[in-house]
């Protein structure tokens, strides 16, 4: 690999869940480095850490002990309340669970995300239709989610995570919910973003067919980084 630089990294990360006898180490030493136009994949056992690590990656949460660069700024160094503005300009959250609200529209649901991001933004509901179209949504605009199948839902929920136009999405299991065909729709999708738009996408999976559009795969074991693979492609199938 050439040498880059990381938009986001770890460095020997470690978070311990309560104390005492309930005491649980959830990450041990964990280093990882996150690269622009790259999707990095997050694979390891239930339990093994792998929410825990791109919570601390996130912003979400803060580790235990050990550091969180963001753009080279070591932000574990920050006051709580100047990370917000840091989490919403850099990171873009796609939950498996797609976390839409059931009364609002596809646009309604990207445009309060937008506004609850930047309450200053200009033209949220604008930007909103901006998204849903290029996540390929442009005709679903204003059925509700219970009106739209699980695919256009994450597409919806992709569509949020672009508001503000952040340089790195993370997805906690995001096709897990999907069907096959539907899953691989959705990293197509994700894969685009990296390619063409050079965000970082940063994906936890438990599902190996996800490799063939990754560029590497981050394995967690019992709160480790164990390895990070690059995938080699030319010997794709
Ligand atoms: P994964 O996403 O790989 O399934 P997690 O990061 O969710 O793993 O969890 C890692 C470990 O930390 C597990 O043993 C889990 O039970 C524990 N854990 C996660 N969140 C909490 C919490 N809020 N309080 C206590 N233990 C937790
Ligand atoms: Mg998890």
């Amino acid at each position: 690999m050439t040498e880059r630089t990381p938009i986001a990294s770890l460095a020997g990360v470690s978070k311990i869940y309560g104390a005492g006898e309930t005491q649980v180490n959830a990450l041990e030493g964990a280093d990882l480095s996150v690269y622009p136009g790259e999707i990095l994949l997050i694979e390891g056992p239930s339990g093994s850490g792998k929410t825990t690590l791109i919570s601390i990656l996130g912003l979400l949460m803060r580790p235990t002990s050990g550091d969180v660069f963001v753009r080279g700024q070591r932000v574990t160094g920050l006051a709580q309340r100047e990370l917000p503005p840091i989490r919403a300009g850099t990171f873009g959250f796609i939950f498996q669970g797609f976390n839409l609200f059931p009364a609002l529209t596809a646009e309604e649901n990207v445009a309060i995300a937008i506004k609850m991001k930047d309450p200053r933004a200009r033209d949220a509901d604008a930007e909103a239709r901006r998204l849903l179209t290029a996540v390929g949504l442009d005709n679903r605009m204003h059925h509700k989610p219970g009106d739209l199948s699980g695919g256009q839902k994450q597409r919806v929920a992709i569509a949020r995570a672009l508001g503000g136009d952040p340089p790195i999405i993370i997805g906690d299991e995001p096709t897990a919910a999907l069907d096959t065909r539907t899953a691989l729709g959705v990293m197509a999708l994700l894969r685009e973003l990296a390619s063409i738009q050079g965000r970082a996408v940063v994906v936890v999976t438990h599902d190996p067919r996800l490799e063939r559009f990754a560029d590497r795969v981050a394995r967690v074991e019992d709160g480790r980084v164990t390895a990070v693979d690059t995938i080699d492609h030319s010997r794709a199938a």
